[in-house]
């Protein structure tokens, strides 16, 4: 077995990619696999030169790399380019790095996977992130009638607008918000698609909006992978949810498909990341805090 791709970032201990890519290195019946490469800042220029002197496939890329990695390759697909930030890096044999944005297209394949098709509709966006920027990009793209930007620094919320605004001939109606504008709640009573791209909630307790904004006219989103207590509010005054799972697994399907050119298997990568996900949250109701 060999190691043909990894993930750059700082933490990676609890990434569930490795299990999902050696499901679809399995199932193709390639001997590789893939690493977990934790790389601080200092050490990401010699972490992108071995890549490229390896005989490696690629990687991915994770918080907090997504961006400054992109002066370290040689070129860009026109949507890492247009987000500002990439998560693959596709190696050619010639050790040529160009850097791809899967996370784009996994988000947009996700909102498909249950039938919600985004043109002409209203989409509030909770945060103004790496996430929410591509998240922002694939909703711009596919035609919303209206997106409203949600961020506690207001300032990330007016740019990330404004560089969206840039990579598109469309004019859709835009708004920045900070979480305690009064106009808030009249914009989410008027929403379609409500999706949380920031990281509140990832201790199982807190959420980035009031709950009493909620309704069964939403589909909620919420790109953190397991059950949130904002996905768990929006069940419960009947909304449809989404969480973050099926977005990990289509922006991995998407770069395995970049790094073999083969079919990805998503059932199959579907399965090992929900498995992996189920381990790891039993650790973490076992391990004490
Ligand atoms: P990021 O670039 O660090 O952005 C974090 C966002 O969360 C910012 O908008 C930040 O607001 C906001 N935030 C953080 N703590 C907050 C708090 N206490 N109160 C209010 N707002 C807060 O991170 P990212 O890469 O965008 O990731 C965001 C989330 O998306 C993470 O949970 C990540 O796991 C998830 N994600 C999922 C996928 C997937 O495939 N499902 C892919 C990428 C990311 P400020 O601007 O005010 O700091």
């Amino acid at each position: 077995m060999i190691v043909s791709v990894g993930l750059i970032g700082d933490p990676v201990a609890h990434s569930i990619s490795p299990v999902m890519q050696n499901a679809a290195f399995a199932q193709h019946g390639l001997a590789e696999s893939y690493a977990l490469w934790p790389t601080p800042a200092t050490k990401l220029p010699r972490r992108i030169a071995a890549l490229r002197e390896s005989s490696m496939r690629g990687a991915n890329v994770t918080i907090p790399h997504k961006t400054a990695v992109i002066p370290l390759l040689d070129d860009l697909d026109p949507t890492a380019a247009a987000v500002g930030a990439v998560n693959t890096i596709v190696r050619t044999t010639e050790g040529h790095l160009h850097g791809l944005n899967t996370d784009v297209r996994g988000f947009m394949r996700a909102l498909r996977s249950i039938g919600f098709d985004a043109t002409q509709r209203a989409v509030v966006l909770l945060g103004a992130g790496g996430a929410a920027r591509a998240v922002g990009y694939g909703l711009l793209h596919a035609g919303v009638e209206s997106l409203t930007v949600v961020n506690r620094t207001i300032e990330r919320a007016e740019s990330l607008l404004a560089d969206l605004l840039a990579t598109t001939e469309r004019d859709p109606q835009l708004l920045a918000l900070s979480p305690d504008d009064s106009r808030l709640a009249d914009v989410v009573a008027s929403a379609d698609l409500l999706i949380n791209a920031t990281s509140v909630g990832l201790d199982g307790v807190s959420l980035p909006l009031s709950p009493a904004l909620l309704g069964p006219h939403l589909l909620v989103v919420d790109l953190i992978y397991r059950t949130t207590p904002l996905l768990r509010a929006a069940e419960s005054c009947g909304a449809v949810t989404q969480d973050g799972l099926e977005m990990l697994v289509q922006q991995g399907a998407l770069a395995f498909e970049a790094w073999t050119g083969l079919p990805a298997p998503v059932e199959t990568m579907r399965a090992a990341a929900w498995r992996a996900l189920q381990a790891h949250q039993g650790e973490d109701e076992a391990s004490p805090r």
